[in-house]
């Protein structure tokens, strides 16, 4: 069989069904349902096999951040393949566009993060992390110091290594984790916060880090990881208190920070990254998404100075196949040259940013809307059937959300649930005039769900 976009769409689905197997999915759910077959995308608009023009209010996975749909990444890629279109950097060879793109990050990156090491995208980047901050300690003669601190509900990625990094209980479950990984809990005022205020639960879940670094031993701990604004979890957002007391204790006990930016960097939080808009000073960053805004698979750990000089004090056995990919490099470059001249970033914080925030804090008059949180262009939202006592469905957990995303679906508004949070994240290009149109979809999706 030769297939296309032109076969109807129930062949396409049936196909899909019989040996496409979805992440995250229950799969043969999923086959009965059958899915939605995306065909074209431009702009912030994604279209379907049946002709829907779909309002794409996740960008994608958070990645699409210039923008479906331009041509001067699709020439670059061709270009690049056209010339060289795979070689490695193992073996004392290196090529152009991973020379650019490694002094593109250095420059863009905060403070003396001028060090890069490439993967295929976010989750073997954190991967890289663990060994990255493990061996740091060996080379410096403490090789004890290997439990790395993270969050329960924080999202580091899919493989065994990243995922034991994130506090994802479900993918716990299946499959297990590595050892030498402790979870404390996460910044989650709505949920967990009981009867203190933001502010002081900001501070108390702050100082669980420095309870586990006590418990465990100041010299076991290698590093604490955490994305700045928790995003698969829900778009959680930290009190202000939360990330100074992070930072305070890091320094104390001199133990390395890592921080995820896979979904917060590259414009999504109104700047470069994540930890300019939150304050933080990390040795490590973890990028992946909007470095390439998702047209090709790219991931790096971003790395300070003294760490890599450390590291660099014997070889460093890891690396991928894919790792500085010379076509993802030279689209990824283009794409940076974008978000730069086209000053994507300063729409965000000058126009698109304070537009979405007022119509998204504008839904706390809608009776199932508890909390609105937003930071740039990523927010969330909390249903509830109670918004003074902060109450959960009586339903299992979760049902109103999904119900309130397949409202969504149907109303043709991409926007995704976690349990009953509702979450956005659209490209960082969107108009006020396609937020306004976003925004009757939500209202009217909301209105069904309730
Ligand atoms: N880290 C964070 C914060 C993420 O949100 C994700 C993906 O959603 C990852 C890591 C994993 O990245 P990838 O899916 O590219 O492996």
């Amino acid at each position: 069989v030769t297939i296309t976009n032109h076969m109807p769409t129930a062949e396409l689905q049936a196909l899909d069904a019989a040996h496409h197997m979805h992440p995250f999915s229950a799969n043969t759910e999923l086959g009965r349902e059958g899915v939605r077959v995306i065909t074209r995308a431009k702009g912030v608009w994604l279209t379907d096999s049946e002709g829907e023009e779909i309002l794409d209010g996740m960008a994608g996975l958070w990645c699409v951040n210039i923008g479906y749909g331009r041509e001067e990444l699709a020439e670059v890629a061709a270009r690049q393949m056209r010339e060289l279109p795979y070689y490695n950097t193992f073996f004392k060879t290196t090529h152009v566009p991973v020379i650019a793109l490694a002094q593109k990050l250095a420059e863009l990156a905060p403070g003396d993060l001028n060090h890069v090491f490439f993967s295929s995208g976010g989750s073997d980047a954190n991967d890289t992390n663990i060994r990255l901050v493990r061996t740091y300690w060996q080379n410096k003669g403490q090789p004890d110091r290997n439990v790395i601190i993270s969050r329960k509900n924080a999202y580091h990625g899919s493989s065994v290594g990243s995922s034991s990094l994130g506090g994802m209980a479900g993918m716990h479950a299946q499959g297990g984790i590595i050892p030498n990984i402790h979870h404390i809990n996460q910044p989650n005022w709505w949920a967990e916060g009981g009867d203190m205020t933001p502010a002081e639960f900001g501070l108390a879940r702050a100082r669980e880090l420095e309870e586990a670094i006590l418990e465990l031993g100041q010299d076991r701990v290698a590093a604490f990881i955490a994305e700045p604004v928790q995003g698969a979890g829900g778009v959680i957002v930290a009190p202000d208190t939360y990330w100074p007391e992070i930072q305070r204790i890091c320094d104390k006990f001199g133990i390395l920070l890592i921080a995820d930016e896979v979904i917060c960097g590259f414009g999504r939080t109104g700047n470069w990254f994540g930890s300019q808009t939150l304050g933080i000073r990390p040795h490590i960053m973890t990028v992946a998404k909007g470095m390439s805004s998702g047209y090709v698979p790219i991931g790096a750990s971003i790395i300070c100075d003294e760490v890599a000089e450390v590291i660099g004090m014997e070889e460093f056995n890891h690396g991928y196949t894919y790792s500085g990919h010379p076509v993802a490099a030279a689209v990824a470059l283009e794409n940076l040259r974008i978000l730069e001249e086209e000053k994507i970033i300063d729409h965000v914080r000058d126009v698109a940013a304070p537009y979405l925030k007022q119509k998204w804090e504008s839904l706390l008059v809608h009776p199932l809307v508890g909390e609105a949180k937003i930071v740039g262009m990523m927010g969330s939202i909390a249903l509830t059937p109670d918004k003074g006592t902060r109450a959960k469905f009586a339903a299992e957990a979760g049902t109103v959300g999904y119900i309130c995303r397949e409202r969504c679906f149907k109303n043709n508004v991409i926007m995704r649930h976690v349990g009953d949070r509702m979450i956005i994240s659209p490209p960082l290009v969107i108009t006020p005039a396609e937020i306004d149109e976003m925004f009757v979809r939500i209202h009217k999706s909301l209105d069904e769900a309730h």
